[in-house]
């Protein structure tokens, strides 16, 4: 009995138990952080030139006292906090924007454009908030050191570039992440969501966000003349029965209870009304969660390909060529369960119980879960952060109107509320992480 009381004491006392929501000053702190988050909307850099961006991150960062590294895997910048013994947190921000030309009516909207690869000018907008997740990233990294007091180990501040592009994550970790920093025992990001309220975040254990591939099919023919259809064989038909079979992947040969999308975004072929090509170009993004299920889809796909070209009477150096592009691949994102519970509770404490929603897993995909991938096998954890300033979220509800979502011109979150938010629950996340 007496034991059994000495043991409860002992949990009572242990951090765990303990482990109270940071009393954070933000009223103090937030008019510079929106500061930062209207400079940072109004100067998005795209993909691989988020060179500016990373300098404002890494100055931040210097300033609240980190030890800042820049030009990591592009410029990608790494801060790091030492605080005792104890494990090392890494918290990532993405920094890159997207070719959209901001159409949300706001005072503080992006008026960027560059001039493309191709000659042409476009517009650079935030369009998927990363400028959200930076303002809260480096919100959060003030509050973490300011509470010091509260946690103990190491403070990792990871800002990626080139998210959108599939390629930061692999590029900062290739360039030594994990060696020449400290290795995290605990990752984790936010990523803003245009479907859940501002105020309130979500989450989900397990898998949250789909593995992405790009890939190119080459279908061969013999062209000829468009009255003479006999004469050749027609690579426009060829492709035509590809997509139409590629149908049947998902829906016949993998298993229903394994989320699984073959989309064929791109067909291009043929260059006038009366010549039949010799060539048919395919472009396609495959998602899937199960990594068996993505080298099942690929392995479908080259067999339907082949057998549709062989079945055309084609000879067999004219197979339709499958281009798989590894370099751009993206697995999924897992949510580490037990991680995601540490984290969802201390969410809870920190903004409210009915203020953290479970969610679905999507098809979308995110670099973020390459963390998770690498041989020291850590545990990472992805929420979402509600952007959604709350009467266009309730109108939307009463008249059944879509919202605009992520990557959307109009994609305009409620920063005032989303900030505080995001500071709030990253910073007591971090906070259950090290105390655990
Ligand atoms: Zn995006
Ligand atoms: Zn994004």
């Amino acid at each position: 009995m007496k034991f059994h009381k000495i043991y409860a004491a002992l949990l009572f006392i242990s951090p765990i138990a303990c482990a109270k929501t940071l009393d954070l000053n933000l009223d103090k702190t937030m008019p510079a952080i929106e500061k930062f988050y209207l400079d940072l909307h109004q100067s998005p850099e795209l993909s691989y030139h988020e060179q500016q961006t990373g300098q404002k991150i890494a100055r931040q960062l210097k300033q609240i006292g980190f030890d800042v590294t820049s030009n990591i895997g592009g410029f990608g910048v790494v801060g790091i906090y030492e605080n005792g013994d104890g494990p090392t947190v890494m918290i990532r921000t993405d920094t890159d924007g997207l070719p959209i030309i901001e159409q949300t009516g706001k005072s503080y909207a992006s008026n960027v454009t560059i001039t493309n690869d191709e000659g042409a000018t476009v517009g650079v907008m935030h369009g998927c908030g990363h400028d959200i997740h930076m303002s809260s990233f480096i919100g959060t990294a003030q509050q973490l050191v300011q509470h010091k007091d509260s946690w103990q180990g190491t403070l990792m501040m990871v800002a990626q570039p080139a998210e959108e592009v599939g390629g930061g994550a692999k590029a900062m970790l290739k360039e030594g992440l994990f060696s020449k920093f400290p290795t995290p025992d605990h990752v984790i990001a936010l990523h803003v969501s245009a479907s859940v309220p501002a105020g309130k975040v979500s989450m989900k254990n397990e898998y949250t966000m789909a593995s992405v591939d790009s890939v190119d099919i080459t279908v061969k023919g013999k062209g000829g003349h468009g009255a003479y259809p006999h004469t050749t064989i027609d690579p426009v038909v060829i492709a035509s029965r590809i997509v139409l079979a590629l149908q049947t992947v998902t829906s016949r040969e993998l298993s229903p209870l394994e989320p699984s999308v073959i989309t064929v975004g791109s067909i291009h072929g043929g260059s006038k009304h009366n010549v039949i090509s010799d060539e048919v170009k395919l472009q396609l993004t495959l998602r899937s969660y199960n990594p068996e299920v993505r080298l099942q889809q690929i392995a479908a796909i080259k067999r339907i390909s082949q057998g549709i070209a062989l079945s055309a009477g084609l000879d067999k150096s004219l197979m339709p060529e499958v281009y798989v592009h590894e370099d751009e691949s993206i697995p999924s994102t897992y949510n580490n369960p037990e991680q995601t519970n540490i984290v969802r509770n201390a969410i809870s404490s920190a903004i409210g119980k009915d203020n953290v929603l479970e969610t679905q897993a999507v098809m979308a995909g995110e670099d973020f879960g390459l963390y998770g991938r690498t041989e020291q096998n850590i545990p990472i954890t992805l929420f979402w952060l509600g952007g959604v300033e709350k009467s266009q979220y309730i109108a939307a509800q009463k008249s059944g109107q879509t919202l605009p979502s992520l990557h959307s011109s109009k994609f305009a979150p409620d920063y005032k509320v989303a900030l505080p938010t995001g500071i709030k629950a990253m910073s007591n996340a971090a906070v259950a992480l090290f105390n655990n």
